[in-house]
This record gives C-alpha cells, sequence and structure tokens, in this order.
C-alpha cells in the first residue's frame, strides 16, 4: 500500500473517532479544562509510527521534513517533542501540531476500554473525574448498561494496526514514533516525487 494510500486511511480512522466523539462530548457535557495539556506532560506516551504519517507526509509537503527530522534526532527528552508547555507550569500547555496528534492524544478522556470482566469503563484523566464527576459517574452508569455511546479504545487501535500491520503494532514512545514516521516518508519519497497538495 502507497503511503498516500496509508495516510488517507489514518485520517479515515482519526475523522470516524472525532465523529464518535463528539456525540459523546454533546450528548454528556464531558470536555477539557480549557488550556489544560496535563495529559501530554507525561513521559514516554507511547505511540505507532503509523499514526503520525499524516503529520510526516504534510511535513514533506511543506519542505520542512528534513529540519523536523535532525531536531527529533538532538531530541534527548522523553516529554512529546509537538508539547509546547506554559513556562512555569506543570499543568498548562498545547499541543503544537494538534490536526496531526497521535491516536493515544485523541482517545485519552473520551474512550472506554474492557476489563477483565468484560465490561467497558471510561479511560479519563484526574481532573476530569474530579471536576466533572456527575457526567462521569452517569457515563459510567449508562456504560455498565450497554446505553452509553463511547468510542472503544481496541477498536481504534485494531484498525490503525490494520493499515499497516508491521509499523501498526510497534508501539513506541512518542518521539520515537514519530521519528519512525518521518523515516519511513522521507524512504519512500527519496525517488519519487513528493505527492502535491492536491494528491
Ligand atoms: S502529539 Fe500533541 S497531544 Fe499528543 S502528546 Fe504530543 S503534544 Fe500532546
Amino acid at each position: 500500500m502507497s503511503v498516500i494510500r496509508k495516510v488517507r486511511e489514518v485520517e479515515k480512522v482519526f475523522a470516524d473517532l472525532e465523529k464518535e466523539m463528539n456525540i459523546l462530548r454533546h450528548s454528556s457535557g464531558l470536555h477539557c479544562v480549557a488550556g489544560c495539556g496535563k495529559c501530554c506532560f507525561k513521559p514516554e506516551i507511547e505511540a505507532s509510527p503509523v499514526e503520525f504519517l499524516p503529520y510526516a507526509l504534510h511535513l514533506l509537503r511543506n519542505e520542512k521534513i528534513e529540519e523536523v527530522y535532525d531536531k527529533l534526532l538532538q531530541n534527548t527528552s522523553t516529554q512529546c517533542t509537538l508539547f509546547s508547555p506554559v513556562w512555569g507550569s506543570d499543568m498548562k500547555g498545547a499541543c503544537s501540531e494538534y490536526p496531526y496528534r497521535g491516536l493515544i492524544c485523541r482517545l485519552f478522556g473520551y474512550a472506554a476500554s474492557r476489563g477483565m470482566d468484560g465490561e467497558a469503563k471510561l479511560v479519563t484523566c484526574r481532573i476530569i473525574k474530579e471536576g466533572q464527576s456527575s457526567i462521569v459517574a452517569k457515563i459510567e452508569a449508562d456504560l455498565k448498561e450497554d446505553k452509553a455511546s463511547v468510542p472503544l479504545m481496541s477498536d481504534y487501535y485494531f484498525r490503525i494496526r490494520s493499515i499497516d500491520p508491521d509499523l501498526g503494532t510497534k508501539l513506541l514512545p512518542i518521539n520515537k514514533a514519530i521519528q519512525t514516521a518521518l523515516e519511513v516518508v522521507m524512504s519512500y519519497y527519496a525517488y519519487r516525487d513528493a505527492p502535491s497538495s492536491e494528491e
């Protein structure tokens, strides 16, 4: 499968997820606190390179891929390279490439995972649990009765793995996943013309 095809498949997965999450947000009122970047402070967030193929292609099209790649090679931090924390805060910050963020970045806070007992449980952060406890309790109760429409993490990881069973099953520290995605796109287009923005 060509890189372009894989990128389109990833974008489709992200678009479907966004639709499902919007249904949950609008029906429950569940929301991230404005300006909060707490989850991005976590070191060694894991992602697969497939999730960042759209980002890598975007950089290629804008002739920025080598510059970003060189910066990544010098970056020894375990914190996500795309994260822009607010100086002096351990909670505030933003994703510098929000449209190209990874799968876990989209799922966390608004998705469910099945426990050993097979029951789906909402996976969300302490800030949401404490600040929106009645909303979270209602979603949990609805999940128990199979009444809630909450994206299931396993469904989306399965779809991402299916796009490229090799790259899609590799869960790497996020900076390594981004670096690998850039390497895949750079080597694929080493002897091919870069795709135009229309392609
Ligand atoms: S890709 Fe963006 S949202 Fe995901 S961890 Fe990095 S900064 Fe946060």
